[in-house]
């Protein structure tokens, strides 16, 4: 065998340690680099491991005790650790939360966690001058491409803090300034309560919250009208079109609910005025972000001259979660986490109807199955809220005769409607449904054991 010169194998050595100090010093540079985060880090995932019975859940931001974040437990369970069960306490349906996508987040929590620099973005403007990240505004359109529910090609996008702000906006926006009289808000019952709690308390001279739709439908000619169009409608679930043409109207369609998880998607949509939320989307109420596509320039100036004037653009922080959270969706083309809502979802509708479909007493809203363009078939309905009636004449008061049975739904004159009726969430936490579930059980068998008594 020939020998290696021991020249050779020297220099050999000295490249090897070389090689080796410069990828040690690389990787220590790569430590440095993270050590910033890595307090961050630290405290994030300690707040996370925090157990709270998987009925609660400890926040960075929440209360210390004993130098410890404390759980904040799930309606109806108390103690330390959450685990405790309150026997008595009340199905709560009432709001909107929706929860229910919390354990997709929980499943993810690496690709959905977010790190934000002390410095990140802390100018009142992005680089070009505007209050809206343009990369959050791609992945929007993204978004909606993936879901096939929306035409975003040649319109703009304006953001707000929620969409309830949009709500707002947009009737400012589209209200006429040059009439003798107000512009006329209306929307058919049942509608969202919002469109005339915030007409009203917002009024000017230049719009009115005028009541339902029906009032307007042969005599809306040359009058300023704005009729909001909710689809699939809060509280009932349905599709809806827009019931008022002529010139002088202006539709703004709400499109909180026209996601995979609560509705078949027909066709993407492709109005003037579509409004949309992330609450809705990606269940996160709390970050208050939704937006609006908007064809004619002229009423996105208008609508992003109110945002200015009102807000100055919307929090960078709350954009920066936004992006985040689209990312993750994106990913898959939105597959998954849209899989997992509608499984969810359409479970609850089902495992709902079981129950209520043995009743006289209560009867729940018709949705028909119908054709989805994003599942590419016919799917069931999936609702976010049950509308339930008493079918009892005598029961003029829905509300009550649930809240008797230790059940809170809300109340159907908020809606405008007819009170037989109340709203009931299906789109908070598994607690909450479940609850809802067994309470509902209880009062139907009840009304069961009553009808043998009375045979
Ligand atoms: N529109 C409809 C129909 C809603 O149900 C809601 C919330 N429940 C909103 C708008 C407001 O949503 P957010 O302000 O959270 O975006």
């Amino acid at each position: 065998m020939a020998k290696i010169p021991s020249s050779r194998y020297a220099v050999c050595l000295l490249a090897s340690i070389l090689i080796n100090i410069l990828l040690l010093t690389h990787q220590f540079r790569g430590w440095n680099q993270l050590s910033w985060s890595q307090t961050a880090a630290a405290e994030a995932e300690a707040v996370a491991s925090i157990s709270c019975s998987g009925h609660g859940r400890a926040y960075l931001d929440g209360l210390i005790v004993d130098g410890k974040p404390v759980c904040e437990c799930n309606t109806c369970y108390q103690g330390p650790d959450c685990s405790e069960f309150i026997s008595d306490c009340p199905a709560d349906a009432n709001s909107g939360d929706p929860l229910f996508l919390e354990p997709f987040w929980m499943q993810h929590p690496a690709s959905s966690a977010l790190l934000v620099a002390g410095w990140h973005r802390m100018s009142y403007i992005f680089n070009d001058h505007t209050y809206i990240s343009q990369v959050l505004v791609n992945h929007i359109r993204k978004v909606h491409a993936i879901a096939k529910n929306a035409v975003t090609d040649g319109k703009n996008i304006v953001v707000g803090a929620g969409s309830t702000q949009l709500i707002n906006a947009a009737v400012f926006a589209l209200s006429s300034e040059n009439s003798s009289y107000p512009t006329s808000v209306v929307a058919t019952t049942p509608y969202y309560p919002l469109y005339k709690s915030q007409t009203d308390y917002f009024e000017t001279s230049h719009f009115e919250f005028d009541g339902d739709t029906s009032l307007f439908k042969n005599n809306s000619e040359g009058l300023d009208v704005i009729e909001f169009v909710t689809s699939p409608n809060n509280p009932d679930g349905h599709l809806r079109k827009a019931v008022l043409q002529g010139p002088s109207v202006k539709t703004v369609n709400d499109h909180a609910y026209y996601w995979p998880y609560f509705t078949a998607l027909p066709a993407p949509m492709d109005e003037d005025v579509m409004i949309f939320t992330i609450s809705k989307l990606t269940g996160h109420a709390g970050s208050r972000f939704g937006w609006a596509i908007i064809k004619d320039e002229d009423v996105y100036e208008r609508m992003v001259t109110y945002m200015d004037q009102a807000e100055m653009g919307i929090s960078r922080d709350a954009q920066l979660r936004a992006l985040k959270l689209l990312k993750v969706m994106l990913k898959d083309d939105g597959r998954e986490i849209f899989d997992f809502g509608y499984k969810r979802m359409t479970d609850r509708w089902k495992r709902l109807n079981q129950i209520i479909s043995l009743s006289k007493r209560f009867s729940l809203q018709e949705i028909s199955p119908q054709y989805c363009n994003f599942l590419n078939k016919i799917r069931e309905p999936s609702p976010a809220y049950a509308w339930l009636k008493c079918e009892r004449e005598e029961d003029t008061d829905c509300t009550a005769v649930l809240r008797a049975a230790n059940i809170i739904g809300r109340k159907a004159s908020v809606f405008n409607a007819d009170s037989h009726y109340v709203r009931l969430s299906l789109l908070k936490s598994q607690d909450d449904f479940e609850l809802l579930l067994y309470r509902l059980n209880e009062l139907v068998t009840k009304e069961y054991g009553a009808d043998h008594q009375s045979m």
